[in-house]
């Protein structure tokens, strides 16, 4: 598998739990407070999703080998460019590690 193909993987995947985590805080929220006007529970979903799936996606899109956050990254950039990391990117803008090398577990010691 190279790097891209995993972080499309890690992008379904996170699609998926920012999904699961909407429905689960809108649910929850209509079966605790039934009255309450819907407005409020969609930003709440939505204040949800900032604080914990975007720190999540902070975490899990990060270069294997510097370690550094392509989030971070892409905010360097000139423009904004909307599609994802390794739609627009090639390499690694930082370490120029090749998203199309093949995926190997980050190395957690030393960094
Ligand atoms: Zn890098």
């Amino acid at each position: 598998m190279t790097i891209r193909e995993h972080f499309e993987q890690m992008n379904a995947r996170y699609k998926f739990l920012c999904v699961a985590v909407a429905a689960i805080v809108a649910c929850t929220w209509q079966w605790l407070f039934p009255k309450t006007n819907i407005l409020v529970g969609a930003l709440l979903v939505a204040a949800v999703l900032l604080g914990f799936t975007l720190p999540i996606s902070y975490l899990m899109f990060r270069c294997p080998r510097c370690g550094g956050s392509y989030q971070r990254m892409s905010k360097r950039q000139p423009g904004r460019d909307l599609r994802m990391y390794w739609d627009k990117w090639t390499e690694c803008p930082d370490c120029k590690l090749s998203f199309d090398a093949p995926w190997s577990k980050p190395h957690e010691a030393g960094k």
